[in-house]
């Protein structure tokens, strides 16, 4: 059932002041207060809807956030400079010295890095799991534990998260579920599957234009609330806020997302079902003979298809990096990292944005030298747009 992620966006649309069809820009870092009664009550909590300084909140990231908690169909949201802020605030919220979380070993490799080698400075252990092995996530949990940390559909070997089954483990525990939903905006709505918390980098197919940076997690007023305490929200405190002007460009783009959402996917599948017919080893959880396939299909939102990314195992980094250059040479994208653009991406994950995992944890979670990681464009004509890449998948084979 297609819960409409995108009408509940629409919804949010209204005309702003002087009947402008955009909410105007509040490029402003501090706000006036009539009185200091009223600053002290915006101080201590009591006025609500009062602005007080842009670290804190700002109306155009106001607007922005509003929609994105719409979308989620979440109370509140809150948006940051960039996805990897919304992720160590959110984390470093929740979790103090003394404290375990238990994360999937197939995530972006900012984030394992993160995981890795920066929360044990603050006393705080991680457990890597394969996500999709249920058991081994409910094994893993221990007495100190906070959380559990995953992405809906995992960069770059596009693992499914069984929402549902980890919401299930995580309530049992009191614990939160964190789900990264970057790579499949409108597709999964992780919080309307059992997640607590959803967070994204905006810096890919929310935003869609590769021109800023930018993040957000969505969540219950509760937690969103906590991050921007005055006197103890990792948000407030550490200050990795989202300017306004680029508050204001996203949050235009945001409602041509269900659009482009819906032609990333229809492209990404006709690569993909192409090279499975070529007998090409193409990753995509559109194909039945992805693993995850079943799964997808019962946890997505199916108006927005199955994506925009896939995975090739050219089988070594030679043949990767041929193919990479013979798609750019031809015009067909940009060897570059990021996705969810209106051109093809591409690079080479292992030696890339993965390269933060040590060489041992990507052979255990199978990834292999070779892979390349693609995020599909908006191509008007992706029959041609195939020929070409057949050509040159051709040529190196
Ligand atoms: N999450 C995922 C799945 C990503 O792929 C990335 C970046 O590539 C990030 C988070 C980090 O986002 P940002 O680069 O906006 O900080």
């Amino acid at each position: 059932m297609d819960k409409d992620p995108a009408g509940r966006l629409q919804k949010t649309l209204k005309t702003g002041e002087l009947k402008g069809v955009n909410p105007p820009i509040s490029d402003s870092a501090t706000f006036a207060f009539n009185n200091s009664r009223e600053m002290i009550d915006c101080f201590q909590g009591r006025s609500e809807n009062a602005f007080l300084y842009s670290r804190h909140w700002n109306p155009t990231a106001c607007h922005l956030s509003n929609a994105l908690a719409a979308l989620e169909n979440t109370e509140s949201a809150w948006v940051t400079g960039s996805g990897m802020a919304a992720i160590t605030s959110a984390i470093l919220q929740i979790c103090n010295s003394g404290d375990h979380l238990v994360a999937s070993m197939t995530t972006y490799g900012g984030t394992f890095a993160f995981l890795k080698n920066y929360l044990p400075r603050f006393n705080i252990d991680v457990s890597f799991v394969n996500i999709t092995d249920i058991e081994a996530v409910r094994n893993a949990i221990r007495k100190e534990t906070k959380l559990i940390y995953t992405e809906s559909l995992s960069n770059p070997l596009l693992q499914v998260s069984d929402i549902p089954s980890l919401s299930e483990i995580a309530r049992g525990h009191n614990i939160s579920l964190l789900v990264d939903n970057t790579f499949t905006p409108m597709i999964f709505n992780p919080c309307e599957l059992g997640a607590d918390i959803t967070i994204y980098s905006m810096t890919k197919f929310i935003n869609g234009k590769n021109d800023c940076v930018a993040g957000a997690i969505c969540a219950s007023s509760e937690f969103i609330n906590s991050l921007i305490d005055i006197t103890t929200g990792t948000c407030m405190l550490l200050g990795p806020v989202l300017d306004s002007i680029r508050a204001s460009g996203i949050f235009k783009n945001l409602f041509t997302l269900h659009i482009r959402m819906q032609k990333h996917s229809e492209n990404a599948f006709y690569i993909a079902r192409k090279m499975h017919e070529a007998g090409m080893p193409v990753v995509y959880p559109g194909l039945e003979n992805h693993p995850d396939h079943q799964l997808m299909k019962k946890l997505m939102n199916p108006s927005y298809g199955f994506g925009g990314l896939l995975a090739i195992d050219m089988g070594s980094a030679e043949k990767a990096n041929d193919l990479m250059v013979g798609m750019q040479d031809a015009g067909l994208g940009y060897l570059a990292v990021s996705l969810g653009y209106y051109k093809t991406l591409f690079s080479n994950s292992s030696n890339s944005t993965s390269s933060e995992v040590p060489s041992d944890v990507q052979d255990k979670m199978g990834l292999s030298q070779g892979l390349v990681r693609m995020s599909i464009g908006l191509d008007h004509d992706i029959e041609k747009t195939w020929q070409t890449m057949e050509g040159i998948l051709n040529d190196i084979h």
